[in-house]
């Protein structure tokens, strides 16, 4: 399959060579002796042409979204246009630093305080932080100034009501924040079930955190009244906004009576994601929690920008610096890109794509949650067991038709899921393309359910342990 670059290694071989420091610049630099390498650093020795050939190489084993189609539900491995990593480029973003005087980095100030706005505006919400660095991250940010907010009224409560259909990340998020998670059981329809929901609020309720759309890719249609229910006993409504792109541009969360949120950059604004790269989870308030949001706040006196600490609420710092600011370039391009007047053409492509492919497909797998969705929907394919098929094989076999699995297994609530998120940036082409595949794979499961027993037959690897790798940590390849 390959070998390490330290492995291609051969002593001399040269890729690029540095001038040797002028005695200027020694003096300039001034770096002490003991701060000095001793000895060489021991790198690998290769040329510019196996670094190349090594990383090209790499990058067609792997699956990304530059090379097909990545329906993997509620995480939006949407297509990023490059515009926004020719923006995150430039040197005047990438050759700054966060210890720099605030007058001489103005611009990205400027570029961060923007951001937030549009993200206010996008949301309906009053004030935005950008510090927290992932989906989770903002959750968790959400919750400890919720928990703030509390606590300032006299007591931080218990509890944080969870519906079923509940990304992971949510209950996670509310017990590291030191409240308890409960959930909340869904009706028929796949959404929330009021009776429930009444039955569990009471004083010692801090939050009703959901998911909008939730993750069966349901809009709560019920969301204003749900609202109302959980400030009646002076609850507060959280909403993971990672399904953004749902709706960006349709209705603001604002204005369906939620306080806080968080945005996923990452996803719903276009940053390549899924490989452990950088992310953003900017969260955003309510006035009334503005004073709760991390610090350093961007604040503007006199037409300069500068960033302050003095908020003396806030809940703290939860990030170094200022959080992922190459990320935010990416968002803050993205948006300017698509400006006002045709953000809102997200949401509908998103909707539509995904709806044409559960029509389509809901003639071949089951669709427990048979109503119009929004972004994404969820397939059963439980109907398989009597072949002996199991969703896993499903999902492995579309590999081999150089397809990526959707999200299985998830949400909890369907068994055998399939939780497949088209995501706006294809064509009709692909979608088709994938719903010939997905019947191919049907009849392949009632007619050789080996095949998939045995798939991927194609793939640079075969089918994998899953829990080996986390199990049996191992960073070096051998054959
Ligand atoms: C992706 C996602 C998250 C978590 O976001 P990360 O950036 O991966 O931490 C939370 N909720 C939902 C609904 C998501 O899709």
């Amino acid at each position: 399959m390959g070998k390490l670059i330290f492995e291609k290694s051969k002593s001399g071989r040269i890729g690029y060579t540095l001038p040797a420091l002028s005695q200027r610049e020694k003096v300039t630099l001034n770096i002490p002796e003991k701060l000095l390498r001793s000895k060489e650093p021991e790198l690998p020795e290769v040329s510019e042409v196996d670094v190349i050939r090594h990383f090209i190489h790499l990058s067609t084993l792997n699956y990304h979204i530059d090379k097909g189609f990545y329906p993997l539900g509620s995480c939006t491995m949407k297509y990023n246009p490059k515009v926004n990593d020719y923006a995150a480029s430039l040197p005047g973003f990438t050759d700054i630093h966060p210890l720099q005087p605030e007058k001489t980095v103005q611009g990205a100030l400027r570029l961060m305080k923007e951001l937030e706005e549009y993200l206010a505006e996008i949301s309906g919400m009053d004030a935005v932080s950008l510090q927290p660095a992932a989906g989770a991250h903002g959750e968790f940010t959400g919750i400890k100034i919720i928990r703030k907010y509390h606590e300032t009224q006299g007591n931080p409560r218990k509890y944080v009501l969870i519906p079923d259909s509940a990304h992971g990340t949510n209950p996670a998020s509310v017990t590291l924040s030191g409240y308890i998670a409960k959930t909340i059981k869904s009706n028929e329809k796949g959404l929330i079930n009021l009776e429930e929901l009444e039955a569990n609020l009471n004083e010692e309720v801090a939050a009703f955190m959901i998911t909008n759309p939730n993750t069966l890719g349901l809009f709560e249609v019920e969301i204003m009244k749900i609202a109302d229910m959980v400030h009646s006993v002076g609850a507060l409504m959280y909403l993971d906004g990672a399904n953004m792109n749902a709706f960006i541009g349709q209705i603001r969360p604002g204005d369906t009576g939620f306080d806080v949120m968080h945005f996923n950059l990452h996803k719903t604004f276009s940053t390549p994601h899924g490989g452990g790269g950088p992310g953003s989870g900017p969260v955003g308030v309510k006035k009334f929690l503005e004073p709760y949001l991390p610090i350093p706040r961007i604040i503007e006196k006199n037409g300069k920008l500068a960033l302050s600490y003095d908020f003396p609420h806030s809940i703290g710092k939860i990030h170094s610096f200022y959080g992922n600011f190459l990320v935010m370039i990416k968002a803050y391009t993205y948006i300017r890109m698509l400006g006002k007047e045709h953000i809102r053409r997200v949401s509908e492509d998103a909707v539509i794509n995904a709806n044409y492919l559960r029509v389509k497909l809901q003639e071949h797998y089951d669709l427990p949650y048979k109503s119009i969705c929004m972004h994404e929907f969820v397939l059963s394919g439980k109907f398989l067991k009597k072949y002996g098929v199991r969703t896993l094989d499903v999902a492995k076999r579309l590999l081999d038709y150089g397809f990526h699995a959707p999200t299985i297994y998830f949400p909890l609530i369907v068994p055998e899921a399939l939780m497949i998120e088209p995501t706006e940036t294809e064509s009709k082409e692909t979608l088709d393309a994938f719903v010939e595949a997905m019947t191919k794979i049907k009849e392949e499961a009632i007619n050789n359910p080996d095949i998939l027993h045995g798939a991927p037959h194609n793939t640079p690897v075969r089918r994998l342990n899953e829990a080996l790798a986390a199990k049996q940590l191992k960073v070096k390849w051998s054959k």
